[in-house]
């Protein structure tokens, strides 16, 4: 059996796994287990990998994490704060792991094989069941006392929405005014059963081009790339870019050229696989650095 590269996109509803011969975009076998307890979720991941000749193992996770752990930190998901992940597959697959954000997973996804290319700083964001940000310097995830955690940057409310926002910790804070679960308690209607026309769609670019604007001050990326469901809604992209260039109201010179902007602000281009696809490039690394210098901690 050929030694293979192993995967995991771990979300709160789902966990992917996969395997690869080497890194990029074809996955060999990719299996979707969904997530319920940690104890269940892990040892059917667990149970995938093992039997497999595998050089290295990549996860990215939902969060917030302790990365230095390899744990779940302080997520809403019911019974996962503290979730041990790293643990259970370090123990029971005894392979190099590299562990880090489903974001910033993706953010790595995109970077090597789909629109981020050649970008660096590159930023990746979803806005889905949440909103998170992953952060690419000189190609590397940023970390630090822990990890980018952007989707709770604080918005200026619109004067007209007197929505209480959906976040569990800040209420009003990004994910709490323009995650897909706010658009809907906001409406009444998930956005995917919302007409193209609909008032929510300015709503939500006002919101997601505040974000763009602190982003682009804070990070000076050389690209912004937007994924999640919340994305797929056909116009959003082009309203938040018409909103961000608003605020930034010409400050940013090199952006004030709309073609600019386009460049600046764009979709994801791997989809639903930018997070397996960067999970698979961080367990490369896995491998390459235990190579030369031994299995690393975590
Ligand atoms: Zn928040």
């Amino acid at each position: 059996m050929s030694a293979v590269y192993g995967a995991i996109e771990a979300g709160g509803t789902k966990f992917v796994c996969a395997v690869a011969e080497s890194p990029g975009p074809d996955l060999v076998t990719k299996q979707i287990i969904p997530t319920t307890t940690p104890d269940q979720t892990l040892a059917k991941a667990v149970e995938f990998f093992r039997g497999r000749s595998l050089r290295g193992l990549g996860i990215a996770c939902f969060g917030p994490l302790d990365l230095e752990r390899g744990r779940i930190g302080a997520t809403p998901k019911t019974g996962w704060v503290g979730g041990d992940v790293v643990r259970a597959f370090r123990e029971a697959l005894g392979v190099p792991i590299r562990f880090d954000t489903d974001v910033n997973g993706a953010a790595l996804g995109e970077a090597r094989h789909g629109a981020g290319k050649c970008m660096d700083p590159l930023i990746y964001v979803t806005v889905g069941t949440g909103i998170g940000t992953g952060v690419l310097v000189s190609g590397r995830p940023v970390h630090g006392m822990m990890h980018p955690e952007a989707g709770h940057l604080f918005v200026k409310r619109r004067a007209d929405d007197a929505f209480h926002g959906s976040c569990p910790f800040h209420a009003d804070c990004l994910e709490g005014m323009a995650s897909g679960p706010a658009i809907e308690a906001r409406w009444g209607s998930p956005g995917s059963a919302l007409p193209a026309d609909h008032p929510a769609w300015e709503l939500e670019a006002h919101y997601l081009a505040q974000a763009m604007c602190d982003l682009i001050y804070v990070v000076s990326p050389q690209r912004i790339v937007l994924g999640g469901g919340v994305m797929n809604h056909q116009g959003l992209l082009g309203l938040i870019r018409q909103e961000t260039r608003a605020l930034l109201a010409g400050y940013v010179q090199t952006l004030a050229d709309p073609m600019m902007l386009d460049e600046q602000i764009v979709p994801a281009a791997l989809g639903d696989d930018a997070g397996i696809v960067g999970a698979l490039e961080l367990a490369f690394e896995a491998a390459q650095a235990s190579s030369l210098t031994g299995p690393p901690p975590v």
